[in-house]
């Protein structure tokens, strides 16, 4: 077993699915709900950055206005990767994500949700999911292979259960099925290391056949930890100090 500290990080991971699909790989040894009842609203960007930095970025990040708060980009000093020799983080927002697969998916929600045509919104909606599938597999690829590559600190981002999740929450096949990758993705993991932590930002709740997100995230740990309700800010510490 490799030494690697893993960090899982999956946008709008739904506390409430892990359990009703029984993701035995995502649950890990102790697992619950993170408070995020600190910030307005669950903002991908904001928690990320609070995530990383260890400190409420919310001000920070929303001072910046709606479109260039997309743009952010913490420096490596102030975040808690510093304290590893070599980290590696792989397309996390607010650090190093890849902006032209995001913006693209964000332009073609917008899109669809303007888009009064039918057959329209059926090509738009195709396309986004398509694009969403082709990013995950990339992303996966590239976090399984870097588990070998002699790194003290791996993080993979994974932003298919929120992207899938907007446009198709209502369509439970659908979820299950990325639920059931993203499950498969922890046991590879868990063949590596057994220093993991599966973090969300923020879950997902239904809005009709579409999915917002809900207000608490949601965490596992590979190792049994009394957190209860950790805040997101909390991880860096324990990270550090595993
Ligand atoms: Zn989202």
């Amino acid at each position: 077993m490799g030494n690697v500290i893993v960090v899982y990080a999956i946008d709008a991971l739904e506390h409430i699915l892990v359990e009703k699909f029984q993701n035995k790989n995502l649950m890990q040894t102790t697992y619950g709900k993170t408070d995020i009842t600190q910030f307005s609203q669950p903002r991908t960007m904001v928690l990320w950055s609070s995530f990383m930095t260890c400190e409420d970025k919310e001000q920070a990040v929303l001072s910046l206005g709606d479109e260039k708060m997309w743009g952010v980009r913490w420096p490596l000093e102030e975040t808690f990767f510093k304290e590893f020799k070599n980290p590696k983080i792989i397309d996390l927002p607010g650090f190093n994500y890849d902006m032209d697969v995001h913006d693209k998916s964000r332009a073609l929600l917008k899109e669809y949700f303007e888009s009064e045509d039918r057959q329209t919104k059926a090509e738009v909606k195709k396309q986004y999911n398509q694009d969403a599938y082709q990013h995950h597999r990339s992303v996966k690829k590239e976090f399984l292979e870097s588990l070998e590559d002699g790194h003290d600190f791996v993080l993979g981002y994974f932003s298919a259960a929120d992207v899938l999740g907007h446009l198709n929450f209502g369509n439970k096949t659908m979820m299950r099925m990325i639920y059931k990758d993203l499950d498969e993705i922890a046991a590879e993991v868990q063949k590596k290391t057994d220093k993991i932590l599966v973090l969300s930002d923020h879950g997902m709740k239904a809005i009709g056949e579409f999915g917002d997100h809900s207000e608490y995230g949601f965490y596992s740990t590979s190792w049994e930890s009394n957190l209860e309700h950790p805040r997101i800010t909390d991880f860096g510490d324990i990270l550090t100090r595993l």
